[in-house]
């Protein structure tokens, strides 16, 4: 018998964030997270067990080859069979994760959002990614220049706070004028309200 996934939820809308942002995206969503980031709306505990036929099944009215893994921490979760079964599929398989964990071999893009700044016990386990996404709550953004990554975005934190927020975006701004490896993300489908 195959294995089974935890997921949270399955759907179907517009990559908000980063590279792929405007990217019609099938996203699966597994249930929970090995880390308890001060700033995480996405923890998500809930969840059913589905096997990656069922996951294959569940996608199939989308038409977009894009597939977000995402949670929680999708790291915890997903292995070869499931890898396999979206590229029998014909998908382009994207994963969102914190980096703990290794992944299994056959992603087609790694978007890493490092953790560490905020959780001293979030050791990265990988060290190259396609993607490199840093939530930015004013840390020294120095401490990511080690890591190996096609293209780097710096991300302000969402803290709830519209004062905070304005001051994290302008310094933000002006980092990436500054620093022009970097670009901004912004959480485009908070603007729009979709999902
Ligand atoms: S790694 Fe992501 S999902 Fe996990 S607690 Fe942090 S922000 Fe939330």
């Amino acid at each position: 018998m195959g294995s089974t996934y935890r997921i949270n939820e399955i759907f179907y809308s517009l990559q908000g964030e980063g590279f792929f942002t405007g990217t019609a995206s099938v996203f699966i969503r597994f249930s929970g997270c090995n880390l308890e980031c001060p700033f995480c709306d996405t923890r998500h505990e809930e969840g059913t067990e589905m096997s990656a036929r069922g996951i294959i099944e569940a996608i199939s009215p989308w038409p977009s080859p894009h597939v977000v893994l995402t949670g929680g921490e999708p790291s915890l979760f997903i292995d070869r069979e499931l890898v396999e079964a979206l590229h029998g599929d014909g998908r382009f398989i994207a994963i969102e994760t914190n980096g703990t964990n290794p992944l299994p071999e056959g992603i087609d893009w790694i978007t890493y959002s490092p953790k560490q700044f905020w959780l001293p016990e979030a050791e990265p386990a990988i060290t190259e990614c396609d993607e490199l996404k840093v939530v930015y709550t004013g840390q020294d953004l120095s401490r990511y220049s080690a890591i190996k990554a096609a293209h780097r975005f710096i991300q302000p934190c969402d803290t709830g706070d519209g004062d905070r927020n304005r001051k994290l975006i302008e310094e933000s701004v002006e980092f990436c004028k500054r620093n022009p490896q970097w670009r901004l993300s912004l959480q485009t489908h908070k603007f729009i309200d979709i999902k």
